[in-house]
Formats: structure tokens, sequence, C-alpha cells
């Protein structure tokens, strides 16, 4: 296979869908459906294709958890070598549990709360990327506090809209609540200048996700080293610069941003400014690593319309509904010819904008068979939700023919936990009253 694995992650061989050795459908029998399948050699080679493109400068590949936070997956890539991007006290606990270094992490998002920087600050994170005067303040005041010195880059709003697909995934223009403008940004390294406990470590920018072009990425490090220059300049020495992350990948047989062609836009700029590069890649290294394997229930004709209705859906994964985002599904078994149908494959929830894919031609399914939904790697079990009192599904790693069960399903047990009705005496597994 060799070749053929890294290219595809999920082969069809003898008409059925593998990952790595192990047929689809035995994982489904093992481990029941709806259930996530990830190829293990599969994230390693996207992993291993950053390293190799950017080897030719200092990096830091900070792997954005929230795309993919299996603790197995985590472990995985800590040990090539990867930090993490996080968003929340809960990814840091995460990402150290998964033995990932804490020099190696950097915290971003809007809202960090002081008990989530005092955190942070006491597992000393590489550095905070920050997103607002207030937020640079507020971490000033922790860390004279703590009396530990917080390393920091601002987030600089490009104010360029990014090519990405949705509206919900660009985040590098004026009117999203990420990033900081550019002179507010000068303002801030000013003001951090007079703080004995910040210290301005680099600076930062993140465009959007599932971005397939590499001229807004150049666009935007170009204006965020103008910014350094200025601040260089003025007598700040900034050690990293950080371009974030979404790099795309194929969903529907578009070609993925090629890696080697970022970093030869990329790495010019950086190698003059002297500065180490931080890349905080999600989707990429896991997105195309993963599927979402789910059973027919029912097949459906309402008037002319047909709905193959599944056992997963919008709680399981939620970027079609979400993002209006596009997954191919597949049969996991060809089953021979059989009538070509427009259908809804939908889900069981309670809710119309409940479906996996609209208006597909599909060869029309029976009860019982399996469906595979490609490319559910990434922002797949990270977004799946209880909604309709459902257990989340089981997560599975393959590595060559072994399986590993990394996550198992949720029971109604767990659905339950922490619960309590206060007058009666019942209580959810682990409440305390
Ligand atoms: C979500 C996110 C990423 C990763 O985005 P991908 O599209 O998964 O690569 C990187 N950096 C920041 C700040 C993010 O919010």
């Amino acid at each position: 296979m060799g070749e053929g694995v890294l290219t595809t992650p999920f082969p069809r061989l003898d008409g059925e869908l593998h990952a790595g050795g192990v047929p689809l459908s035995d994982l489904a029998e093992r481990f029941g459906t709806p259930l996530y399948v990830y190829n293990l050699e599969h994230v390693e080679a996207r992993y291993r294709a950053i390293e190799q493109a950017f080897r030719g400068v200092d990096h830091l590949t900070a792997y954005s958890v929230k795309a993919n936070g299996s603790l197995a997956i985590l472990n995985r890539l800590g040990r090539l070598g990867a930090g993490a991007d996080i968003v929340s006290v809960g990814e840091l606990h995460r990402a150290r549990r998964a033995g990932i270094p804490p020099e190696r992490i950097v915290f971003a998002g809007v809202g960090k709360t002081e008990a989530e920087m005092r955190e942070a600050l006491e597992a000393g994170i590489y550095a905070f990327n920050v997103e607002s005067r207030g937020e640079l303040s507020r971490l000033d005041a922790v860390a004279s506090a703590l009396r530990v010195a917080a390393p920091f880059a601002v987030r600089v709003n490009p104010d360029l809209i990014s090519p990405s697909p949705h509206e919900y995934t660009r985040t590098g223009h004026a009117q999203t609540k990420f990033g900081v403008p550019v002179p507010e940004t000068l303002e801030l390294y000013r003001w951090a200048r007079g703080r004995p406990w910040l210290r301005a470590l680099g600076i930062d920018v993140h465009i959007g996700s599932q971005i397939l072009e590499v001229t807004p990425y150049s666009e935007a490090l170009s204006l965020v080293l103008d910014v350094e220059r200025i601040l260089r300049q003025e007598g700040d020495e900034l050690e990293f610069v950080d371009i974030g992350g979404g790099y795309g990948i194929p969903y529907d047989g578009e070609p993925r941003l090629v890696m080697e062609d970022l970093a030869g836009v990329i790495l010019p700029l950086v190698q003059s400014s002297g500065l180490r590069l931080v890349l905080e890649p999600g989707r990429f290294i896991v997105g195309e690593a993963g599927v979402f394997l789910t059973r027919v229930e029912y097949v459906k004709q309402v008037g002319s319309k047909w709905f193959v209705i599944v056992d997963g859906g919008m709680s399981e994964l939620i970027r079609p509904s979400h993002y209006e985002a596009f997954h191919v599904v597949d049969p996991v078994v060809s089953p021979g010819p059989r009538p070509v149908e427009l259908v809804d494959v939908v889900g069981p929830i309670c809710e119309t904008g409940d479906f996996l894919a609209r208006r597909r031609p599909l060869e029309l399914p029976e009860p019982g068979e399996l469906l595979a939904v490609y490319t559910a790697g990434a922002y797949g079990f990270t977004m799946a939700s209880n909604y309709n009192a459902r257990c989340r599904p089981a997560e599975t790693l393959v590595e060559g023919d072994r399986v590993h069960l990394v996550r198992r399903r949720e029971t109604v047990e767990d659905l339950v936990r922490g619960e309590s009705i206060p007058w009666s005496g019942i209580r959810g597994q682990g409440a305390t009253s």
C-alpha cells in the first residue's frame, strides 16, 4: 500500500473501505455506530509534511487542539515534536495530560478568564496570544499578583477578507471579534514596556480557516512584520512571529494547500526577519485522517424526495448544519448497481437543520448498511454534543492493522452525571448534595 495509504487514508479494497488494513465494517461491528475512525499514519504524514516544508527555519508547530483533541492523537503529535495551540483551560489540561510540554503551548482566544490566565502562567506556557487591550491589562494584573512574567504576543487583525468558504470561518477582517487593529497593536506593545511582569515575546496573526491560497498568508505576514519592524526600532526584541493556521484541505476534490507553496512565500519573509516561526495547523493535520461511520436506519420517500435516515446526525457532526460544509458520503461496501437518487442524508435529531448531506446523488442504500462520511477528522468529535440526550460516539484509531479504542462511547449514565433532583433524593452519578 505505501504511498496509497498516505494519499488515501481510507482506500477501497475489494469493494470495501478500509482504514489502514482494517475493513471499516469490522470497526462498526466491534464498536457500534455512529463511530469516528482516524488513520494515525495519515495524521503523522500530514504533520511531517509541515515539518519537511518548514525545516529551513527555527519553528514551533503548535497543533490546534480544537480541531481534534483526542489525547492519543495529541500524545502522538507531541512525541513527534508538536506543541499545542489552545483556546481554553480545558484544552491546556488536555495538551498537558497528553504530554505536550508547556513551553510548546500558545494560548489564543478572545475571552480568557483570570482563572485561565493563572493556570496557564503557573504551567509556564510559551505565550499568550492577546486579543484586546482589556485582555493585556488583565494579563498584567494576574502576572503581577503571581509575580510571574507573562510572555505575550498581540494577535493583529490584518483587516483582510480571507477567502474562507463560510462567513463563520473568516477571522481576519475588521468586523470579527478576533485580534487588534494595527494602530492599537502598537499602543499595546508600547504600554507593555512599562509593565515589569509583561514580556513582549512575539506577534501573531490568524486569518481564518480552510484557506486554499498562499497569498493571504504572505499578505498577513508582511503586515505583521512591518509592525514588528516598528517595534524593534522602538526597542522591543520579539522572538517569534505566529502565522496561525487555517491551511485548507480537500472536502470536494479541491486541491489541498501545498505546504511547499506556503513555505515558499513564508520562509523568505521569516528568514529576513530573523524571528522564530510559529504555525498553528489543525484541520490540515487531522481533517482527512478521519471518517464518520453511520448506519442507515430507514429510507423514506416523501413525494418525490428521498431521505436516507442514518443513526448519526448534527449532534455528532455539526459541520454540514453549522457551516453548510460539504462532506463526501459513500457506502462502506460497494452495493453493486442500484438506482441513483438525489437524497438528503439526515440524522435522527429533531431539527430540520439536522443533515449530513443534501440533494446528493447516492445509490439508494438499504436499512442496515453503512455509510462513511469523509474528511471528518477535524471539527467532528470536538463539536459533538449531547443534544436530544444522545451519547457521544466512540473514537477509534487505526495504525496499520492495529485498532485502538481511544474513547469509549458514552453511556446514558454519562448523560446524567453531575445532575440531581434536589427534592427527591434521586441523583445522577457523581453529584453531591
Ligand atoms: C482554529 C484556529 C486554528 C486552527 O485552524 P485550522 O483551520 O484547523 O487550521 C489556529 N489558530 C487559531 C487562533 C485558531 O482559532
